[in-house]
C-alpha cells in the first residue's frame, strides 16, 4: 500500500518553519539537521525541499542535491568526530521501517556493528 504525501508530516513542518530543529546546513533545494533520537553521536538527516514520500517520488534535481549535501555533511562528520565510518541509510516504506513520510537520508557516524547493537 502506497503512502501519499501529507503536508502535516514533521519534516514538512520544519521546512515551513513551524517547529524548531538544530540546523546543520541549508541551500535552495535541501536542508540538513540533527536527528532528535540519534542512533550515534552526530546523527544527521538530509531532506529535499520537495514534497516526496520516498525515493520513487524524488525528482532527479533533488536527488542530486540531496546527495551533494550528504557529501558535505559526511565530510564535516569525519572531521568533527575523527572517524572514517559514516553510514548513509535511507528507508522506503513502512515495511522497511520508514516512520516519517518525507524522503530523508540518514548520515550516522558509526560502524555497522555498533548500529546493530541498538
Ligand atoms: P525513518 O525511520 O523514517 O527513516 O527515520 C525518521 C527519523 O526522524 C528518526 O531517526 C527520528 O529520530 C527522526 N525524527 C522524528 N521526529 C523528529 C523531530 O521532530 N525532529 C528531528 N530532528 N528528528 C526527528
Amino acid at each position: 500500500q502506497q503512502t501519499t504525501y501529507k503536508d502535516d508530516n514533521i519534516f514538512a513542518k520544519m521546512l515551513d518553519g513551524d517547529i524548531p530543529y538544530h540546523k546543520v546546513y541549508e541551500d535552495d533545494k535541501t536542508l540538513a539537521f540533527m536527528d532528535i533520537m540519534p542512533q550515534a553521536a552526530g546523527h544527521v538527516l538530509v531532506i529535499p525541499k520537495q514534497k516526496a514520500v520516498d525515493l520513487a517520488e524524488l525528482e532527479p534535481e533533488y536527488a542530486s542535491a540531496v546527495l551533494m549535501t550528504a557529501k558535505k555533511v559526511m565530510q564535516a562528520q569525519r572531521q568533527v568526530f575523527e572517524r572514517e565510518g559514516i553510514i548513509q541509510m535511507q528507508l522506503n516504506g513502512a515495511e522497511a521501517g520508514q516512520t516519517v513520510f518525507h524522503y530523508h537520508v540518514h548520515l550516522i557516524p558509526s560502524s555497522i556493528h555498533e548500529l546493530g547493537r541498538h
